[in-house]
């Protein structure tokens, strides 16, 4: 969708006349026959959509290009709209054909006046025949459902509604209105720019983020393996990380572990395993993680993207962040686990939206992959990765310490003593691991670190800096500690 060398200018304006000279039953046929997916995040038939449209009775209709990335992790549209963005408003132009529009919006952040400036000049130099206006709306995760951003187009609220109506029954002003990602109406403006005959599912962006040798943004087939991108395009591990996990599609994605790489990345293949491929985001996760820290950040993001409509969203996903955080402090109680069990199929039937849906989704996946690790945070109070601070201990390395005082001050709780040019000492009976002095030292010295049940040795009381000697193990006396010289 991405040509790797722009694309003359009268190529790609006769592939557009050819288009639009099309009968609107051709263009849905051809749609049709590649089997062409919303990119957006939902994955939906893109001809569905144009059917609902095209069932209304005549009157005027309104198309939509969505140009905002809600998956904080994916930047399709932005990447998109600043290398091509003619591409998607090409794309819209025809579907304004398929199905008889005569109104056509781009659906812009109202934050980002730069890129309404780039699309306001881009419409000027289609010039096609379709009156198109920049709309700048509020961009929330929410926003990757239709009813919400059109409810933001329109001044009110940015909230979801209940569908049917569909848009594309009634819509933007009452209209039927077909909404659309940037990134499939590149691929609709593509398909008609390539052979008819053609039958190729189309590209898609994939973005991989976290320890990999090189991560990135990649345009592929649908259909890649997982496995490919990881270790083909990404270059495998970074030195020194194993694979835990892998999060496709957004925070509301699901969970893969490193025996499910085979899966091929594709609407379908998604589906067939009651997964949805999403915005094609892919998180990888390494040794380092803990599972259940990690749901409770995924799931501190769906809160927050709630739009509060409904209850089961509003309140289900803050209820299943809150169980989750307890049982990284300490506190679970017995029956958390069928309660966190219950709250997502609540979630699942009950919210009015996909974004309440599937947000449970990460907690539930994750706890399905990694039920021994919630069940060390729950009943055992433990976190194996150590990330959970309410089950480390906090201990100042005496060789990396360079007594400069800085973390002193900040502890709560008065746990540190010390004094300039002193390797400074952590009272465990005091220190509430809090993992203040860890952040204050780690650009300093990184002196900070978290033990389990090994321990580091580290001298009782402050000694100056660089006389502290390590007991060699096995050894008494005194614990490693070299005392100061002293005067005779
Ligand atoms: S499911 Fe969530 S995002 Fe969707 S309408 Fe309900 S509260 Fe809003
Ligand atoms: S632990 Fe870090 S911040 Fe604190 S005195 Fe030592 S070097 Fe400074
Ligand atoms: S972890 Fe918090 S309470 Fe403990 S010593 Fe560090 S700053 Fe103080």
């Amino acid at each position: 969708m991405l040509p790797e060398v722009p694309v003359d200018a009268a190529v790609r304006t006769e592939a557009l006349r050819r288009a639009l000279a099309l009968p609107p039953a051709e263009i849905l046929a051809r749609v049709e026959a590649v089997g062409l997916r919303g990119r957006g995040g939902q994955g939906r038939p893109v001809a569905e959509k144009w059917r609902l449209c095209l069932a209304r009775p005549a009157g005027p209709k309104t198309v939509v290009l969505n140009a905002l990335d809600a998956d904080p992790r994916m930047p399709a549209a932005a990447t998109l709209l600043a290398a091509d963005p003619l591409g998607a408003l090409e794309g819209l132009a025809i579907v304004a054909r398929a199905v008889g529009a005569t109104q056509g919006y781009v659906a812009v952040d109202r934050e980002n006046p730069a890129l309404q400036a780039r699309l306001t000049e881009a419409i000027r130099a289609m010039g096609v025949a379709l009156p198109l206006a920049v709309a700048p709306v509020e961009a929330r995760f929410v926003c990757r459902e239709d009813t919400a951003l059109l409810a933001s187009m329109a001044g009110r609220p940015t909230m979801s509604a209940l569908t049917p109506p569909e848009p594309a029954e009634r819509g933007f002003d009452g209209r039927p209105t077909v909404v659309h990602h940037a990134e499939t109406l590149a691929q609709i403006a593509a398909l008609f720019r390539a052979d008819a005959d053609s039958k190729a599912p189309g590209t898609k962006f994939f973005s991989v983020q976290g320890p990999v040798a090189r991560p990135g943004l990649h345009e592929l087939p649908l259909g890649t393996p997982l496995r490919t991108v990881l270790d083909d395009l990404c270059g495998g591990m970074a030195p020194g990380s194993t694979l835990k996990f892998v999060q496709v599609g957004g925070p509301n994605g699901p969970v893969l572990g490193p025996d499910e790489l085979d899966v091929a990345l594709d609407y379908g293949a998604f589906e067939a395993c009651g997964r949805k491929l999403g915005s094609g985001s892919i998180e990888v996760l390494d040794q380092r993680t803990c599972a259940v820290d990690y749901a409770v950040r995924q799931m501190t993001f769906l809160e927050e993207a709630s739009c509060g409509r409904c209850t089961m969203c509003r309140e289900g996903s803050w209820q299943v962040r809150e169980l989750l955080l307890d049982a990284t402090q300490g506190k679970t109680r017995a029956d958390d686990l069928e309660t966190l069990g219950e709250l997502a199929t609540g979630m699942r039937e009950g919210s009015l939206c996909s974004v309440g849906r599937t947000a449970s989704d990460v907690a539930t996946t994750v706890q399905a992959h990694f039920s021994d690790e919630f069940e060390q945070h729950m009943k055992r109070k433990k976190c194996p990765t150590l990330v959970c601070a309410k089950y480390a201990t906090f201990h100042i390395l005496p060789d990396k310490c360079t007594g400069c005082g800085e973390c002193l001050p900040k502890c709560p709780v008065h746990a540190i003593s010390g004094e300039p040019e002193f390797i400074h000492v952590i009272d465990q009976d005091i220190c509430n691991q809090c993992a203040i002095c860890e952040a204050v030292c780690r650009p300093i010295a990184g002196a900070v670190a978290r033990a389990g049940t090994v321990k580091p040795q580290t001298p009782p009381e402050p000694v100056p800096v660089g006389s502290f000697k390590a007991k060699p193990a096995g050894l008494g006396g005194l614990g490693g500690l070299r005392r100061p010289p002293t005067s005779i």
